[in-house]
């Protein structure tokens, strides 16, 4: 460990807590706020070109993240790692399960659907490797002022000041940065509430084999249970933000699980940003990436592959833009617009359809539940997008017009 200008650089990833003094200021090519997927996999990207990057880290990792820890096939396809020695439990399977009235469908495949994770495990794995690859890594180091300048900006924390050409905000759904820097709320989010919960063992059996999702229990939302190694990550979320009663629609879920009493039970919720943040392309010199930038899939709030493709684009601009603050944004937004955007739009309208019109839903599931999930299936494993999926008319024709 290098301490530098009183703020602690670790070139190694432990879990000792920093020092604290203030000193001088570090000068950095590019700071990433934020060790998740979107920070962890931007460091990574930016490995290898000498550059000065530094990924700063308000908890010292390995860090619990609200989480259900189900990483889809898409986003592991993303990453330049093995992420098996982090895998709790392959999901081959896919179960979706409906209430009122009662209909259950399943996708399989010879390769894993979700890969399901601890995030500490997850996240440390990736923040590892960027850490590998070059980037420093500076824990217990909340970045709580961002000051922007003309060609740098700079980040005061607890423990000084870095002074850098860039910075890729990828700080979370309560981004420091983004209120920093004066953007606005994120609009769109999905309030979620998970227990990481163990049970009898032979309540927990007929539940480690798939992932599975269930509709029509928690109004404009849904619950999930995520397998683990040795206990079970359950959830429930809604679109519906302040009016529903998460932790009771748990409760309920458990009941309809019929899993009894947990032995062991912890309980966290937290927000998931579903719809990109208004003025996101706005702060000089700053790149919103993952939570930060409301980039999380509004059909399934899930945003580990936003995370890891959005800070991997963010890099790949500052590179490509060669520091050059308007046409950095310009790689940006167009990479973001190619691949993410379009995708998160269609999305949107999905999820509007899926969560706002039960109705409809009940109907359409009843028609072409199997064929719905057959294509969710396709795409979070990545064997299609939503775009893809919405540019052959026949597959949406189909479901309205009830062929078969
Ligand atoms: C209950 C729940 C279940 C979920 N389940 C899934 C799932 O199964 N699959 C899936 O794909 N997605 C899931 N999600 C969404 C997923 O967790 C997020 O979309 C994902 O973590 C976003 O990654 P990120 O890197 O953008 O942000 P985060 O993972 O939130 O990482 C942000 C990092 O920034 C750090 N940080 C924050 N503020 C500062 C600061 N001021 N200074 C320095 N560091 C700071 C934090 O400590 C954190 O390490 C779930 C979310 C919730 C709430």
């Amino acid at each position: 460990m290098t301490a530098r200008s009183g703020l602690t650089y670790k070139s190694r990833v432990t879990s000792t807590a920093p020092t604290t003094a203030s000193g001088q200021t570090v000068e950095l090519d590019v700071a990433i706020v934020g060790a998740g997927p979107a920070g962890a996999a931007a460091a990574l990207a930016l490995g290898g070109r000498g550059l000065r990057v530094g990924l700063i880290e308000k908890a010292v990792p390995p860090r619990y993240k609200t989480c259900g820890g189900g990483v889809l096939r898409r986003a592991v396809a993303l990453l330049p790692l093995d992420v098996r020695a982090v895998v709790e439990r392959e999901c081959h399977v896919a179960e979706f399960v409906h209430h009122g009235p009662p209909m259950r469908f399943a996708c399989g495949r010879e390769q894993p659907i979700v890969s399901m994770v601890m995030r500490d495990r997850f996240d440390h794995l990736i923040t590892t490797a960027a850490v590998q690859a070059g980037a420093q890594l500076f824990t217990g180091t909340t970045v709580r002022e961002v000051t922007l300048g003309a060609d740098h900006v700079t980040l005061a924390t607890g423990a000084g000041e870095f002074r850098v050409r860039f910075v890729i905000a990828a700080d979370g759904a309560a981004s420091v940065v983004a209120k920093q820097t004066g953007r606005p709320e994120l609009r769109g989010v999905f309030p979620a509430f998970e227990c990481e919960a163990t049970f009898a063992a032979d309540a927990m059996a007929p539940l480690l084999r798939a992932a599975r999702f269930d509709f029509g229990l928690v109004p404009a939302g849904y619950g999930w249970v995520f397998p683990k190694r040795g206990h079970l990550s359950i959830g429930v979320g809604t679109t519906v933000r302040g009016a529903a009663n998460l932790p009771q629609h748990y409760r309920r879920y458990l009941e309809v699980l019929g899993l009894g009493t947990p032995l062991h039970e912890e309980r966290h919720g937290y927000l998931i940003p579903c719809r990109p943040r208004d003025g996101m392309f706005g702060a000089h010199r700053v790149l919103f990436a993952g939570d930060a930038a409301g980039l999380a899939d509004p059909v399934t709030a899930e945003g580990i592959t936003a995370g890891i493709l959005s800070g991997q684009l963010a890099a790949r601009a500052i590179l490509a833009g060669e520091f050059a603050e308007a046409a950095v944004k310009r790689c940006y937004r167009a990479a973001l617009e190619q691949t993410l955007l379009g995708e998160l739009r269609i999305a949107r309208w999905l999820a509007w359809v899926f969560y706002e019109c039960p109705r409809l839903r009940t109907v359409l599931l009843k028609r072409h539940g199997q064929r719905m999930t057959e294509l969710m299936t396709k795409i979070v494993t990545g064997e299609t997008t939503y775009s893809a999926a919405m540019r052959r008319p026949g597959n949406y024709l189909r479901l309205f017009r009830g062929g078969a």
